[in-house]
């Protein structure tokens, strides 16, 4: 029996600001009131689209430590450099992903990449927060640097496509390594468009607009720029029609029924983990950018 999911809300920006002097974000959640309905998944900011002037040194955000859960960074335009404690370096240009579990503690900086900020020109990125269960919040930090050449496409017809970042969409599986179930879909829809998406039953799941407009279940529009449906656990699918060309962010998850204590740049289940966090990155333990 096949049943649609249901959109829950529709909520706009719940703030705007910069993290540090290279991301313009408009903050998608949880700033707007977005909060158990998207668990597992903590936090979406939506950098840009904006121009940056040619600068000599590059924008971006310094030294700043990260505990008990995974960033996730998506590169629409522009391009983004990241250096971490643990060792790991990459950098991520326009359809690469960035998936970095900072797990027990790491320290990074993400930055405009040298050439870009160089040149300047459009910057456009989402990074998201997927939280960890308790078994892997002090597991060892990884880092997967995702281009796009691996990550597949579901074709849709008409000019329509799903690119497979995490989980699996239609028999296509995304290359992202997950701790807990997670898909997370770059959705391009051509307008006139009319497409379903299998999204499993009991994942809470939201549908982002980067720009466009989709009717989601034939009665809910998602128009203009920075805007997010959620929709509900129950159900298996959900039905999309583009008015016009259509970006969308898809992201679904298993929710973890685990207590969240969360402070800046720590998320953990207790307060006593989110003291320990702050006196163990004080103490150098989540160690240091060489
Ligand atoms: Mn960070």
């Amino acid at each position: 029996m096949s049943e649609v999911k249901k959109v829950l809300g529709i909520y706009g920006p719940g703030s705007n600001h910069w993290v540090g002097d290279g991301f313009p974000v408009r903050n998608l959640f949880p700033s707007n009131g977005v909060n158990e309905q998207i668990n597992p998944f903590l936090m979406l900011d939506y950098a840009g689209p904006s121009y940056f002037e040619p600068a000599k040194k590059s924008h971006g955000v310094g030294e700043h430590p990260h505990r008990g859960f995974e960033t996730v960074t998506i590169a629409y335009q522009g391009a983004v450099e990241h250096r971490d404690s643990a060792g790991n370096a990459g950098v991520i240009f326009p359809g690469d992903v960035q998936w970095m579990t900072a797990a027990s503690g790491v320290v990074h900086e993400e930055m405009h990449e040298k050439e870009f900020a160089r040149n300047g020109g459009t910057f456009e990125m989402i990074q998201l927060w997927v939280n960890l269960p308790k078994e892997q919040k002090m597991s060892k930090p990884r880092y997967q640097g995702i281009t796009k050449e691996q990550i597949p496409s579901v074709d849709l017809g008409n000019g329509s496509y799903v690119r497979v970042i995490a989980g699996e969409l239609h028999g296509i599986q995304g290359p992202a390594k997950t701790f807990t179930p997670v898909n997370l879909f770059d959705v391009r829809l051509k307008a006139g468009s009319k497409v379903e998406l299998q999204i499993p039953d009991g994942h809470n799941s939201g549908v982002v607009l980067l720009k466009g407009d989709v009717v989601i279940d034939s009665s809910n529009e998602l128009k203009g720029e920075a805007r997010i449906a959620t929709l509900s656990p129950d159900g298996d699918h959900v039905v999309l029609e583009a008015k016009e060309d259509t970006t969308l962010l898809v992201l679904s998850g298993e929710p973890i029924h685990e207590p969240v204590f969360s402070y800046g740049p720590f998320v953990m289940n207790s307060r006593d983990e989110i003291m320990q966090a702050v006196r163990d990155y004080n103490d150098g333990k989540m160690g240091h950018l060489g």
